[in-house]
């Protein structure tokens, strides 16, 4: 069923209406099948991109649509509410085209942005290594400084859209300092020195690969740092602040698509000669999820709003992201135990939602981390 949204504009609710329309048309039916194959859905992100989805938030004199977050969003959970893969990778995308789109100088937004944002090219956001999850000031890949501008040395882990990108906005040590030695660099997929290591195999969000990349002496000239030196820890920390918002769009998706899922079998399948839906230790947990999916949608919509009106909303999209990706944990979990047996089977997608709700609480920083950010924007 349809979710009944609030939508800012006329142009925003038909738009969202549109995305509903593309996404359960032509992403929804294809996403068990590429789940099981393990196929990365790079079509349907070409797609999406030419339909403009992928440059939603960005403004228009880059061939973005000029949306606000609060609508973008919106669009984003109707995609993953269709399929995960995909609704992650539009969030990926647009947080790797942030650092550009944000803190590049007017002639590299002028010479990259277009075709970042008008969906020809897709991106990847290479922060996390082995050794430096949670703790990025343990970062080792270095970019150390040569002739033509510098040479980028070492390796990242667990990138989504590793080996299919077309550009990696990388996060590498210029200096020494923990947190100030960081910076940022555009690096396209087919630079010299690039490799990347064999795909992960993951719980879920199979279609979405996930691999290491390493850097042998790769060049990166001037123009490809965004950023000034050292800059590159306060621009990765901004683009998650943004990307945690579509990580809970996201998490808000999977679990009203397995709400959905859970009412509509309730109310068919019978026990005791009645749907199991009058049941009321039943209607009352149908009921709790619903609960929890609301507040979800409302804890990362007051987070855009507030990133809309130009105000602070860090704290706002740690809430988001921890509050949404529980609710993801605790409703597709719930919708398998609504299906009985079936909900334990490949025949039903629930237990396909409840493998790729967890990776919600655990990327874009775990929902310790997310605690902490919360916790250290109280005692500011
Ligand atoms: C499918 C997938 C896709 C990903 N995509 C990307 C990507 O595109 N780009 C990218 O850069 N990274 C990506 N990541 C990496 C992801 O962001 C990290 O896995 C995450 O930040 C956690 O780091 P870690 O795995 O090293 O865990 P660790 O940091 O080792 O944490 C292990 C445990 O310790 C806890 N912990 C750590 N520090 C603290 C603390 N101070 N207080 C309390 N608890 C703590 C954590 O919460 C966690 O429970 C992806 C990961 C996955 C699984």
């Amino acid at each position: 069923m349809a979710v009944d949204r609030l939508l800012p504009t006329e142009e925003a609710a038909e738009l969202v209406a549109l995305v509903r329309e593309i996404a359960q048309t032509e992403l929804a039916p294809r996403a068990a099948g590429d789940e099981a194959a393990g196929r990365f859905p790079r079509d349907v992100l070409m797609m999406l991109g030419e339909v403009g989805l992928l440059g939603l938030p960005y403004p228009e004199e880059y061939g973005g649509a000029g949306q606000p977050y609060e609508v973008y969003l919106q669009a984003v959970e109707e995609v993953a509410a269709a399929w995960m893969t995909v609704g992650v990778g539009v969030s990926v995308h647009v947080m790797a085209s942030y650092a550009m789109a944000t803190f590049g100088t007017p002639k590299q937004r002028a010479a990259y942005l277009p075709e970042m944002i008008g969906g020809k090219l897709l991106g990847a956001y290479a922060l996390s290594e082995a050794q430096a999850g949670s703790d990025i000031s343990a970062m080792t890949a270095r970019a150390k400084r040569a002739d033509h501008g510098y040479e980028l040395n070492g390796a990242k882990a667990w990138t989504t859209h590793g080996s299919h990108a077309d550009f990696y906005t990388t996060f590498a040590r210029t200096g020494d300092d923990p947190r100030g030695g960081v910076s940022c660099f555009y690096l396209p997929g087919h630079a010299s020195g690039l490799t990347f290591g064999s795909p992960e195999h993951k719980m879920g969000l199979n279609g979405s690969p996930t691999t290491a990349l390493y850097f042998d002496a790769v060049p990166i000239a001037d123009g490809q740092r965004i950023g000034d030196e050292g800059q590159g820890a306060k621009i990765a920390l901004a683009s998650l602040d943004s990307g945690r918002l579509g990580i809970a769009a996201c998490a808000t998706g999977l679990a009203q698509a397995a709400l959905d899922l859970a009412t509509d079998y309730a109310r068919k399948r019978e026990q005791f000669g009645r749907p199991i839906a009058e049941f009321q230790g039943l209607g009352f947990l149908l009921a709790d999820m619903a609960a929890a999916v609301d507040s979800a949608r409302a804890t990362y919509l007051m987070a855009a709003r507030k990133r809309d009106a130009g105000r602070p909303f860090k704290r706002d999209a740690a809430v988001a992201k921890l509050i949404a990706s529980d609710v993801a944990m605790k409703v597709t979990t719930d919708a398998v135990q609504v299906l009985g047996g079936y909900g334990y089977t490949h025949d039903y997608p629930a237990e396909r939602y409840m493998r790729e709700a967890k990776v919600t609480q655990i990327f874009e920083g775990t929902n310790q981390i997310q605690r902490l950010v919360i916790g250290r924007q109280l005692l500011k």
